[in-house]
């Protein structure tokens, strides 16, 4: 007799988180005409406080993929689209210099590439991968505050979630057009609730 399927915490079929932790209700569908392309460390795809799940699920046009170390042809078929131009939001930093940037071409539509990491994994990613190292970069002017403070205390005070800088990075690329407020609005509300099922810190003298 065959017996019953091994029970497993039931998961969302959309999200794919459990369903205590389902995001979908928070989903606000966001037009946009920049293709996202996503490269996420696997550390950061088992977090429960990640903010790309929502970010997939909010956009019309983004695409996930997990990895650390991506096989070059591999890496540039994921790059390149006819008629696009590709980014990599990152700044220039001293450790990774942005190359030259590019003539612009105005009104070409963007495919910007988001590396989805802490700083140090996402900088590894991007020195071990010259096909990334070579991107144009769109850096952006000045991170707003970060709502994720919250929930990621050790990031770095002016390291913004993934989602919101990709939001404000749309916003750069498509303003007026864009409207990052329901997306930012929602991710408060998920930022909210993950700092709710997080045991408050015990009150203490202690440092
Ligand atoms: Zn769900």
């Amino acid at each position: 007799m065959i017996g019953p399927p091994t029970l497993r915490r039931a998961a969302c079929a959309r999200c794919l988180r459990p369903q205590a932790n389902c995001l979908c209700a928070l989903v606000r569908a966001t037009s946009h005409r920049t293709e996202v392309l996503v490269l996420q460390h696997p550390q950061e795809q088992r977090q429960a406080k990640n903010s790309v799940a929502l970010l997939r699920l909010s956009l019309a046009h983004c695409e996930v993929v997990v990895g650390e170390r991506f096989a070059p042809a591999a890496l540039q078929a994921l790059l390149q689209r006819p008629g696009r131009d590709t980014r990599l939001l990152y700044p220039d930093v001293p450790a990774a210099p942005a190359p030259p940037a590019p003539r612009a071409t105005a009104g070409v539509p963007v495919r910007l590439v988001v590396l989805d990491a802490t700083w140090r994994k996402s900088l590894r990613m991007l020195l071990e991968h010259p096909a990334l190292a070579a991107l144009p970069r769109l850096s952006l002017d000045a991170p707003a505050p970060t709502l994720y403070r919250a929930i990621r205390a050790a990031r770095q005070t002016d390291q913004v979630s993934t989602l919101e800088a990709t939001v404000q990075a749309l916003a750069m690329l498509e303003a007026p057009a864009f409207d990052a407020a329901p997306l930012l609005d929602a991710f408060g509300r998920f930022v909210a609730g993950v700092a709710a099922r997080q045991r408050p810190p015990v009150a203490s003298g202690l440092a």
